[in-house]
């Protein structure tokens, strides 16, 4: 609590966490893949952490993706992240995560990453726009990003920020994994990690609180606690720990994730959902069901989710 109070004196506002990267565990190679010249910008999708994201057009085969152009005057931290992103994104191949046709690091330094186009944005947006989601849209969300993430933690890929804007959408209501500008690929199955990266309103207790909840850190468990509020939120409408509208510094966080009780869930939900949703919050993150374990989960198991 001392701890709190001596961060609460600092008054911090932070969306997001401006913290240390660990050091990169692989090497940054060059792409391999060389991306077209044919391509036509149509719009700017989205600014990201060091790159603008660009709706494109191959003038060829008149192909939709989507173009993440990172400049090279980047700063190094966030130039990390991005051959981070372009190492783990060489290696995955799931319909559950975002697929990527490209890499290549041109002459100028600047690095393109060409993707799937997801033409209706992200699930924060859907949410915006379309309200909160049906017990039965998130069983089929669930189902998508367990199978997303149980392929990514089969891979050792710890995605470490996973939230309503990184599931990105498209108009079949296929939702992939995308961002991992801050993920981790572990080198081995038990290799430490508990640097604090991403987003900290989703961040699971022991990353937050490491003296306290961090023994036998395990980073897999962290993401199934972002699954859980991610779900929640979708259903909930709003940040599931905090009042709506609440701006979230690091302190009120914190003590809403380590200290404060379980979200409460309405009581008209079913027992499955309100059961799945304790399954991914457990604050011992070892009590945590991993994704593969979710995905059998009555809740996911709902008619229409098989594959
Ligand atoms: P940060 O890098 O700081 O986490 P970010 O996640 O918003 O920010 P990007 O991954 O660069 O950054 O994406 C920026 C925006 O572009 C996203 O929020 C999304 O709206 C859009 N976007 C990214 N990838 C795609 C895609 N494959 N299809 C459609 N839109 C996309
Ligand atoms: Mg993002």
């Amino acid at each position: 609590m001392a701890l709190v109070q001596k961060r609460r004196q600092l008054s911090l506002h932070l969306p997001r966490c401006p913290l240390p990267l660990p050091p990169a565990t692989t090497t940054t190679t060059t792409a391999t893949t060389t991306i077209s010249n044919e391509l036509e910008k149509l719009q700017v999708l989205g600014h990201g952490n060091g790159g603008t994201v660009y709706k494109v057009q191959n003038k060829k085969n008149l192909k939709i993706y989507a173009l993440k152009h990172i400049h090279a005057n980047t700063d190094s931290t966030t130039r990390r992240q991005i051959l981070r992103e372009v190492e783990i994104l060489r290696r995955i191949d799931s319909p559950y995560v975002i697929n990527c046709h490209g890499i290549t690091e041109r002459q100028d330094g600047d690095i393109q990453i060409l993707m799937e186009y997801m033409d209706v944005g992200t699930l924060e947006t859907v949410l915006k726009t379309t309200g909160n989601f049906s017990e039965k849209v998130l069983s089929n969300v669930a189902f998508q990003v367990l199978n997303g993430l149980s392929y990514i933690h089969s891979n050792k890929i710890i995605h470490r920020d996973i939230k309503p804007a990184n599931m990105l959408v498209n108009s079949s209501f296929e939702i992939k994994i995308s961002d991992f500008g801050v993920s981790k690929l572990m080198c081995r199955t038990l290799d430490p990690c508990n640097s604090y990266v991403g987003t900290c309103a989703y961040m699971s207790p022991e990353r937050f609180d490491p003296d306290t909840y961090g023994r036998d850190y395990n980073g897999y468990a962290a993401d199934i606690w972002s699954l859980g509020l991610t779900l929640l939120e979708l259903y909930m409408g709003h940040f599931p720990l905090l009042p709506p509208g609440q701006r979230p510094d690091w302190a009120t966080l914190m003590c809403a994730i380590c200290f404060g009780d379980s979200p409460s869930l309405p009581e008209n939900v079913s027992e499955d959902f309100r059961s799945f949703i304790q399954c991914c919050l457990q604050k011992d993150s070892s009590k945590r069901w991993t994704a593969s374990e979710l995905l059998s989960h009555p809740f996911v198991m709902q008619t229409g989710n098989k594959l």
